[in-house]
C-alpha cells in the first residue's frame, strides 16, 4: 500500500514529502510535536494530546495552522489513507519557513506535517513476558520539558545509551538522585506495601497524556496512589516498575541498572493497567 504523508495542506507521497531548508524546525528546532496512538483504526486519548498540543503551541507563542476541526479530519484521512490499524501519527508543527534569524519572524506561516506508522503489534511476547530493562542517565535536558518541543538531543543520546547497554529506556534522574522520568515516556514504581508512585507534573518532566489516563484508571481500581518524586534508590527496593507513553502504553519494567526489580517479573499492577488501558481507553480486548 502507498503511503502517504502531509505537509501543509496536501497529501504527498512519503518519499516526496519534503520542508524547505530554512524551517525553523529544521534550523532551531522552533517546533512542538504530538504522537497519538492508534488501536484497531482508531485514536486513543486524542483530546489529551490535543489539548497538550495547544499548550504547547501556546507556551512558545506559536499559531496552530489549521482549526481544531480540520486538523482532526487530516488526521483521520491519514489514518484512513495509510490503512494503519496499530501504530500512531505524528505531527509536527513549526514556527515556518523564514530567513535563518533566531528572533521571531514577522509574517511566517507555520509549517504542519504528519506522518503514520503501523507497528503491527505494540509489543514483543518476550517483552510483555519478560520485562523490559532501563538505566538511569543524568538528566541534562532544559528547565522546560513540559513542553514537547521537537529539541530531543539529550532524549537521542540517552536513547542511544540505553540501546548500547542492552536496555528498552533510560531513566533520567536529577541531581539529587530523584528519577524524572524516561526519554521518551513517564516513570512508575510500586513499593514494597503496593504504593504507585510517579512523580509529579511541573516544568521539569512532561505531562504524559498516557499517565493521566493511567492515574484516573489506578484510582478506580482502588490502586493506593502517592503522586510525588521518587529516588533511583527507593526503585531499586521497588516491588515493580513500569514506563508509560502513547506508543508502549504500560510497559512492565524488570531490571534497573542491571538489578532484578521484585521478583524479576512483571508486576500485578503493571499488567493490570496495561490490560485496563486497551478495555476502557481503547474499547479493545487487551
Ligand atoms: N516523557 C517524555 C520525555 C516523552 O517524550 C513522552 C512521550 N511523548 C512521555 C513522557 C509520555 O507521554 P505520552 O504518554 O503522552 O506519550
Amino acid at each position: 500500500m502507498a503511503r502517504w504523508a502531509y505537509v501543509n495542506g496536501r497529501y504527498l507521497p512519503h518519499p516526496q514529502a519534503r520542508v524547505h531548508i530554512e524551517d525553523r524546525g529544521f534550523q532551531f528546532a522552533d517546533g512542538v510535536y504530538e504522537v497519538v496512538g492508534v488501536v484497531e483504526g482508531r485514536m486513543v486519548d486524542r483530546e489529551g494530546h490535543i489539548a497538550r498540543l495547544l499548550r504547547s503551541l501556546g507556551e512558545l507563542r506559536m499559531a496552530m495552522p489549521v482549526t481544531l476541526a480540520v486538523l482532526d479530519l487530516i488526521m483521520r484521512e491519514l489514518i484512513r489513507r495509510n490503512g494503519v490499524r496499530n501504530g500512531h501519527i505524528y505531527l509536527q508543527i513549526t514556527r515556518g519557513v523564514a530567513p535563518r534569524d533566531f528572533k521571531f519572524p514577522k509574517n511566517a506561516r507555520p509549517t504542519l506535517v504528519m506522518t503514520t506508522r503501523d507497528v503491527g503489534k505494540f509489543a514483543t511476547p518476550a517483552q510483555l513476558e519478560n520485562g523490559v530493562s532501563v538505566i538511569t542517565i543524568p538528566d541534562i535536558r532544559w528547565l522546560r520539558r513540559d513542553i514537547k518541543s521537537v529539541a530531543l538531543l539529550p532524549n537521542v543520546l540517552g536513547k542511544q545509551q540505553a540501546v548500547e547497554a542492552g536496555a528498552f529506556e533510560a531513566w533520567q534522574v536529577d541531581g539529587d538522585g530523584m528519577v524524572n522520568e524516561g526519554c521518551s515516556s513517564n516513570a512508575w514504581i510500586v513499593t514494597a506495601d503496593g504504593t504507585l508512585v510517579t512523580r509529579q507534573t511541573d516544568h521539569l518532566i512532561l505531562a504524559g497524556i498516557t499517565r493521566a489516563s493511567m492515574l484516573t484508571l489506578a484510582e478506580s481500581a482502588g490502586i493506593k496512589v502517592e503522586i510525588r518524586r521518587f529516588s533511583v534508590a527507593e526503585a531499586y527496593a521497588a516491588r515493580e516498575a513500569f514506563l508509560s507513553s502513547a506508543t508502549t502504553f504500560a510497559m512492565p519494567i524488570t531490571r534497573i541498572d542491571g538489578r532484578a526489580i521484585g521478583d524479576g517479573k512483571p508486576g500485578p499492577v503493571a499488567r493490570r493497567l496495561r490490560s485496563a488501558y486497551f478495555e476502557v481507553v481503547c474499547g479493545q480486548p487487551s
